[in-house]
């Protein structure tokens, strides 16, 4: 039986890839700080702690798994990167894990390994323009992220592809866009975009306005989850080391997003526009990299996954209230 190791298995997309990973027969252990809020994990051994400590971390990856990946990381949405005030933490704990696992997989001969960077490494410079962001692979440099959570991520994927060069490590990259899609962070702070204008309108009735940060006309795109963890097992298993792009390149702006989920919720809702932290003007998913190497992109529509997204909100708000 193959088996496979998930760092933040009690995150969002950990989560998700756990599931897939055990309807494809392997045999799986989770890792994180903490179980997931919002489902039961399905991995056969769950193990709590923290990676950031070296000692941890070696007793998790204690044989040879057939795949390990790497999602753990100290994460939100905007209100969460954007805003300057965890910009130490962020890079601090995501730094240190990705150290002692890029470390501890080399040692232990780990022959395939998964590292989830971010669209945020883009250079800010290339993203001003909302109708024509750049997100081509090869524009990263120079370097201009406008978060210490795109520096850290363009540092980590360097780490890991200096292993691959000097240890012989194998691990694959991947920079993923905007993923969305239900048993996901929802409330509290943390959540991103889709997740926090879903909780806005499945609360507010129709007629009434939500509040949107900034003016509404940045863009975005949105990648449903099942979708990045297709990209995801075909990038691992497949030759190329990456980074390239998961991500999906129908691009919206934020108030186009609001009228797609009003319109599954049968609501007509209002905007009311207020500051707040908003990241770069424009980021599209750029596929034609993926495309070329994988052979595959993702085509599901953002209106398919936010249908998904809106229901399992919704239920979520009803149960909170009640
Ligand atoms: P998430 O926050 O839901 O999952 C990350 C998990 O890492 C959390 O469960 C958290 O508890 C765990 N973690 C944090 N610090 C830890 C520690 N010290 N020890 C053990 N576990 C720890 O985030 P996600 O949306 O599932 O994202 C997974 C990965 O993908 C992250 O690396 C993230 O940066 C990357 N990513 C996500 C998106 C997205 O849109 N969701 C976009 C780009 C990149």
């Amino acid at each position: 039986m193959k088996s496979a190791l998930v760092l933040g298995a009690g995150g969002f997309i950990g989560g998700h890839l756990v599931k897939r990973l055990k309807k494809e027969g392997f045999w799986v252990r989770g890792v994180d700080i903490k179980f997931n809020e919002h489902a039961e994990t399905e991995a056969d051994d769950f193990v709590i702690g923290d990676l950031r400590d070296q000692a941890f971390c070696r007793s998790v990856i204690d044989r040879n798994f057939d795949e390990v990946y790497q999602l753990a990381a100290d994460m939100g949405g905007a209100g969460y990167i954007f805003t300057g005030e965890h910009d130490a933490d962020i890079m601090h704990n995501s730094a240190t894990i990705n150290l002692n696992v890029a470390d501890i997989a080399h040692k232990r001969n780990i022959k395939r390994t998964f590292y989830s960077s971010s669209a945020c490494m883009y250079p800010a410079y290339n993203q001003e323009d909302p109708d024509n962001p750049n997100c081509a692979e090869g524009s990263a440099y120079p370097a201009a992220p406008d978060s210490e959570y795109g520096w850290e991520k363009l540092f980590s994927e360097r780490l890991f592809l200096a292993y691959n060069r000097n240890h012989g490590l194998s691990n694959r990259v991947a920079r993923y866009h905007n993923i969305f899609g239900p048993e996901g962070t929802w409330d509290g702070g943390k959540e991103k975009a889709p997740a926090a204008v879903c909780r806005k309108v499945a609360s507010t009735k129709s007629g009434d306005a939500i509040e949107i940060w900034g003016d509404g006309l940045q863009t975005r795109s949105f990648l449903y989850v099942d979708e990045c963890i297709e990209g995801t097992l075909r990038l691992t298993r497949s030759d190329f080391e990456g980074p390239v792009n998961i991500g999906s390149d129908e691009m919206v702006t934020i108030n186009q997003l609001v009228d797609i989920v009003a319109d599954i919720a049968g609501k007509k809702i209002e905007k009311n526009h207020i500051p707040g932290p908003t990241g770069v003007r424009g980021r599209n998913s750029d596929n034609q990299l993926i495309q070329e190497k994988l052979g595959w992109a993702p085509s599901q529509s953002l209106r398919a996954g936010l249908e998904k997204t809106y229901e399992w909100i919704e239920w979520q708000v009803r149960r909170n209230v009640a």
